[in-house]
């Protein structure tokens, strides 16, 4: 691809984009002195809210335009008697061409409008280096940044670890995933491509199971369902040009509809109570007009923000940790143990790359990060991807690996009782020794792809690694290299977590409807309510959360 003409695209289209909303908004340097300082109480305008179906007064208020947060203001908008809201911080991203050109996807990232900008702490298993924990924020949320790569997940993720939350086995899940998938239509890469051919032959060669479709859980041909070993040629959620996001695919069709309004370059700084902990509205901060306003929701408010972004609100608004919230001052409205604890995620390394003996056949499109093959190993624990693309205008081939169901888990607090100060996050990553020898293993089966013939056939010169100690047997050496190197997959999840029943365990969140321990008409549908991370990329986990949340409101409030 050509890096320096894509730069200079991006560069011209970042300036427009500045000069744009410079015009549109005020400013977006958010002043640290000048947040809210309301009351949870806001029960006179409520009861207006509840007979007088004013301006501010909406059925439902969906908090956040991402993955989840689209699907269901679409969903709970498709009855024309709802009148929902959604409220987006970011800007409309469906004006952004970079945002919508799939081959151009690794830009997005490099956008200060999108990206939030958000570090860990010091992270002792990455040799206390902190990390950048990339999040979008504009409509689409992650979904309008992400590297599409789609891949649900294994069967056991849902059957034996979700297994005990009533109504989120994989049976109960299947429908909904075989309506995304309709409506995504992602885009099965070419296994007969020439180059995808030889990937596919060489995992072959160390006993891999070709399997055409794992995303089919439901055959013996799903993630672990023929071997513990598969691989397959990517799914991705584009067509080689356009991103299919949750935006894309259900909001944007339905625009402009009556009974949706969104708001965007809008965040919502506060969940109001009313003095039953029953959730009536929230605190919006509008970064244009630089003022607070009050939006009140006649039956439900749902948070939508993020795995990040809605503990954080939570928190904001008096839900945590009684312990936590005294030390800055937040008043505590109930004591939610569990909230933006138990943070997981996944890792990813590059282990290796070097130049593709032939630069000759074309391959497809120019989507680095997502053209090759994936192979899945012991049952969903761990993938590797064998990723074809071109750089300087040279083809390569790299063979990076990502590792599943960590033990490490992680946190996220506040930083200050100010809703516009970023959250102290704290994966926690490779902080104990199964994940360190998780980790290990993962860089020793990436080894086995380079004995094959058929892949050391396909590179132009093997000795060219860019890894030097990849060939090490010192485990300390190799330890050592990893912390320098390994990063987070952007896969983070759980800070809300679901479970089953409050009284099962203190750390729940929320329950199996999604509904807030200790409050009232308040839920969480996004990566945060995640029990347990699944062996796959969590977009469409997302999705399924999003559309199982709209049918379950729906349910109780008709
Ligand atoms: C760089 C990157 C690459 C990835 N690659 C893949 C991949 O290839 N495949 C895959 O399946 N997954 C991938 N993921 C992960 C996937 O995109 C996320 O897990 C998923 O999008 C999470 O969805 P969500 O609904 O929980 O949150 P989000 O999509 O993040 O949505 C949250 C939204 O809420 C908004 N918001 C937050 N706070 C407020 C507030 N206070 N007021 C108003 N609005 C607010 C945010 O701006 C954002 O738009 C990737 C993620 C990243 C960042």
């Amino acid at each position: 691809m050509n890096h320096n003409r894509n730069g200079k695209i991006f560069v011209n289209f970042f300036i427009l984009t500045i000069l744009f909303y410079s015009a549109i908004a005020e400013t977006y340097s958010f002043s640290n002195n000048n947040f809210d300082k309301n009351l949870h109480w806001h029960n006179t305008n409520y009861k207006k809210c509840s007979s007088q179906f004013g301006d501010n007064c909406y059925d439902y208020i969906v908090v956040g335009a991402g993955t989840a947060g689209s699907i269901l203001a679409r969903k709970l908008s498709d009855n024309p008697r709802n009148k929902v809201l959604l409220i987006e911080q970011g800007y409309w991203l469906s004006l952004n061409p970079i945002v919508q050109n799939a081959s151009q996807w690794y830009l997005v990232r490099l956008d200060p409008l999108i990206e939030r900008g958000y570090v860990s702490t010091a992270q002792v298993g990455f040799g206390n280096r902190s990390i950048p924990l990339p999040r979008a924020q504009g409509t689409g949320g992650c979904n309008s940044m992400n590297a599409m790569v789609f891949l649900l997940g294994n069967r056991k993720d849902f059957d034996e670890r979700w297994g005990k939350i009533d109504g989120w086995s994989w049976n109960d899940l299947s429908p909904y995933w075989d309506s995304i998938q309709e409506t995504i239509s992602p885009t099965q890469l070419d296994p007969k491509h020439p180059i995808m051919h030889k990937l596919l032959k060489g995992a072959i060669e160390i006993g891999y199971k070709y399997n055409p479709n794992p995303n089919n859980l439901n055959s013996k041909q799903g993630q672990g369902g023929v071997s513990a070993r598969i691989l397959m040629a990517k799914q991705i959620s584009n067509n080689y040009a356009e991103r299919r996001s949750s935006w894309n695919a259900y909001i944007q069709p339905i625009l402009p509809r009556k009974n949706l309004d969104i708001l965007v370059f809008t965040q919502v700084t506060k969940i109001l109570f009313n003095k039953n902990l029953q959730a009536i509205g929230i605190t919006t901060y509008n970064v244009g007009k630089k003022e607070y306003v009050h939006f009140y929701s006649r039956k439900e408010v749902i948070l939508s923000a993020g795995v990040f972004d809605t503990p954080k609100l939570l928190l904001l608004s008096g839900i945590g940790p009684c312990n936590e919230l005294n030390k800055y001052k937040i008043k505590c409205l109930a004591n939610v143990q569990g909230v933006g604890k138990n943070l997981q995620d996944h890792t990813f390394i590059k282990i290796w790359s070097a130049p593709l003996r032939d630069q000759e056949t074309p391959l497809p499109t120019n989507i680095f990060g997502m053209w090759g093959a994936l192979a899945i190993e012991e049952n969903g624990e761990y993938y590797h991807g064998l990723d074809v693309g071109e750089i300087n205008g040279k083809k390569i081939i790299q063979i990076y690996a990502e590792t599943f169901h960590y033990k490490s888990r992680g946190s996220i607090t506040l930083l200050d009782k100010n809703p516009f100060s970023k959250p102290v996050i704290d994966p926690n990553l490779l902080s104990n020794a199964y994940d360190i020898n998780k980790t290990l293993h993962s860089i020793k089966i990436a080894r086995t792809f380079l004995s094959t013939k058929t892949i050391s056939e396909l590179t132009e010169d093997f000795n060219e690694i860019n890894t030097p100690l990849f060939h090490t047997n010192d485990e300390k050496k190799l330890l050592e290299w990893i912390q320098q190197n390994i990063k987070s997959d952007a896969h983070p999840s759980s800070t809300c977590t679901m479970g089953n029943r409050f009284q099962d365990d203190k750390t729940i969140v929320v329950d199996r409807r999604l509904k807030v321990r200790h409050t009232k008409k308040l839920r969480v549908a996004d990566a945060s309510i995640i029990p347990n991370l699944i062996s796959g990329n969590p977009n469409q986990i997302t999705m399924i959360i999003g559309l199982k949340a709209a049918d379950m409101i729906l349910e109780d409030n008709s």
